[in-house]
């Protein structure tokens, strides 16, 4: 495997910021997030960021198109991008999530041309995990923790450097770029790490589709205050809402910005019906959202096990506690 030496990192990121627009994982203000790279950034490798790098893919407010009225009237959606976006140190759980979000922006005959550009110009480098915060449970969530399935490239800790391993073809082509920054090194990958936060996800599928009516959901959505900070975290939730903005009388723009199942107008629709008006049925949604339905349309979980929800809620929701406390739930059939 190749490697650089970690004062060498520096660098190899100056390297790699040439071939496109380089994100790296740093503290931003009193949260961390993936920042542009510039020489003095302070790189944070040592722990996940607070807000995911899905705000790189699906920002948080987004024009769809600008319209103009007059003797034509115009539709301009805004131009595509055309650097390349490269994102290092991205977590293996949040490469999963980029795996969910694929699944709803990309497949199923509908294609979202806005996440579409964006995800054409990603290239993912990931960062194999050697130690596991007390909130992360991403390998009972079917993540490998090390090898980072749908990255380009996974990079990994060896103690005094970061070995390089190539996964995809746009992998291999950024390497060559940076190729001269990389001596072979013989340094074995780690291992996995271990976890302190165990879940056991085996078989709550079939159990939770028995218990869309179980008393348990009145329980525990009762400490929700429905600030929707799960969900702006969340790397793999993914709802927007579209809204109008007129600059004048002449002309004005449509923009989408992120939503949240948890809100409580979020399923009020037009004609005032209102298809989940308790706090109940918003956090029942949202848990079979990530636990049961994703898994039964796309064959995955929708929660990655990050853990940003656990450490991030105001109040103490627990995704991770919900699901070991499916092992006391018994369902009839
Ligand atoms: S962060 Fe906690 S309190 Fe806020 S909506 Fe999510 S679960 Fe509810
Ligand atoms: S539900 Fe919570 S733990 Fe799961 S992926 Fe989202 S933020 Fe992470």
């Amino acid at each position: 495997m190749k490697a650089v030496p970690k004062d060498k990192l520096p660098a190899l990121l100056e390297e790699l910021s040439k071939e496109g627009a380089l994100y790296v994982p740093s503290q931003a203000g009193d949260m961390s997030r993936f920042v542009p790279w510039k020489s003095d950034v302070k790189l944070d490798l040592e722990h996940n960021t607070t807000m995911s790098p899905k705000e790189l893919l699906f920002p948080q407010t987004e024009v769809i198109y600008n319209y103009k009225f007059g003797e034509e009237n115009t539709v301009e959606p805004p131009s595509p991008g055309s650097d390349k976006i490269i994102l290092f140190g991205v977590r293996p759980c949040d490469v999963q999530a980029i795996r969910c979000l694929d699944e709803v922006f990309l497949t199923r005959t509908y294609v979202d041309s806005y996440y579409q550009e964006k995800r054409d110009r990603l290239i993912i480098i990931s960062l194999g995990c050697t130690a596991a915060e007390d909130t992360c449970f991403c390998k009972d969530m079917g993540v490998n923790p090390v090898e980072a399935e749908g990255a380009d490239i996974v990079i990994f800790d060896l103690d005094g450097e970061y070995g390089f391993e190539e996964k995809t073809d746009k992998g291999k082509e950024i390497a060559i770029k940076i190729a001269s920054q990389l001596k072979e090194t013989k340094k074995n990958k780690p291992g996995a790490p271990s976890f302190s936060l165990q879940v056991n996800s085996e078989g709550i599928v079939e159990k939770l589709q028995k218990m869309f009516d179980h008393p348990i959901w009145e329980e525990v959505s009762q400490k929700c205050i429905c600030c929707g900070t799960c969900t702006f975290l969340c790397p793999s939730c993914h709802c927007f809402d579209i809204n109008s903005k007129n600059i004048d009388a002449t002309k004005g723009f449509k923009y989408r910005t992120w939503d949240a199942c948890v809100f409580d107008d979020y399923a009020l629709m037009a004609g005032g019906h209102d298809v989940r008006p308790s706090k109940v049925e918003r956090i029942r949604n949202r848990y079979l959202h990530k636990l049961q339905f994703f898994q039964e349309r796309y064959g995955m979980f929708l929660c990655t096990g990050c853990g940003r929800c656990l450490r991030e809620c105001p109040v103490g929701m627990n995704i991770a506690a919900f699901i070991n406390r499916l092992e006391e739930v018994t369902v009839d059939g």
